[in-house]
């Protein structure tokens, strides 16, 4: 496979899970992938070793750090902002600071990243952000404060689809439900509570998110754009 040879790509939060699944599609593509992680060394250096990609560490949750990391990478094609965080807890009592950190790397980064790209991203290229199906419902009690940062990157992607589209660069939301990572594993706690709300009575895997961020990123899609992709397994069915 070849469709993104010559691409550059930054992949913001690539070193586990859903984001390595997708430093790994864009590189065996052919693109040179640029990705960022928050503290783990040994799994960011694996995966740079693994595909070729350029590991950096960056917390999303500094803004200065994250804008100066994009503009580090010159212009781009492809951006996905994969990066987020989830805080349990019972709202009335959860730290603010926790709260503030959640926001600051689901909603801040990827508003100041996308934003910061825009700036030099080629013609027709392409934004993503991946949200989660709590951005459109949440079945569940103690995930407030996530499910207001998924809801969050919706009204981003629409937005800025109206800022970008004159020069052909799409902003899209993929929204997983239940994918199988360290943040929610298929064999956790969360397990049958996960899965009772599913039509597909199981885990997403990270490669099938992985394959429709490659399609919003391919050339076939570049007239969806301010639009949500939702891939839940029927759990907002
Ligand atoms: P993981 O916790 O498995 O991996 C998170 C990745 O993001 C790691 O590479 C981690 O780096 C990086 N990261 C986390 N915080 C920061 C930070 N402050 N700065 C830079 N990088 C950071 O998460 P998932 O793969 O499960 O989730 C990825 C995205 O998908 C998230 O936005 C999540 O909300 C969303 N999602 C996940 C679902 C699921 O069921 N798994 C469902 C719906 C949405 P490091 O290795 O250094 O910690």
């Amino acid at each position: 496979m070849g469709s993104f040879k010559g691409k550059s790509v930054l992949v913001m939060g690539g070193s586990r899970g859903i984001g390595a699944a997708i430093v790994r599609r864009f590189a065996k593509e052919g693109a040179a992938v640029h990705f960022t992680y928050a503290g783990n060394t040994a799994a960011a250096e694996a995966i740079a070793k693994e595909t070729g990609g350029k590991a950096a560490k960056v917390d999303s949750a500094d803004r200065k750090a994250v804008t100066a990391y994009v503009a580090s990478c010159g212009a781009l094609d492809i951006l996905v902002v994969n990066a987020g965080v989830v805080e349990f807890g019972d709202p009335t009592t959860l730290a603010p600071e926790a709260v503030e950190r959640l926001f600051a790397i689901n909603i801040h980064a990827p508003y100041f990243a996308a934003v910061e790209a825009a700036k030099t991203m080629r013609d027709n290229g392409r934004i993503l952000i991946i949200g989660s199906i709590n951005g459109d419902m949440m079945p569940f009690p103690g995930l407030t404060s996530y499910a207001v940062s998924k809801s969050a990157v919706q009204g981003l992607a629409r937005g800025l689809s109206r800022d970008l589209g004159p020069r052909g660069i799409t902003v899209n939301v993929v929204q997983p439900g239940p994918v199988d990572t360290d943040m929610n594993p298929a064999d956790g706690p969360m397990k049958d509570m996960m899965q009772s709300g599913l039509s597909i009575k199981r885990h997403g895997h990270v490669d099938e998110v992985a394959a429709m961020v490659a399609f919003l990123a391919g050339p076939d899609a570049g007239f969806i754009t301010g639009a949500m992709h939702t891939i839940d397994g029927g759990m907002g069915a």
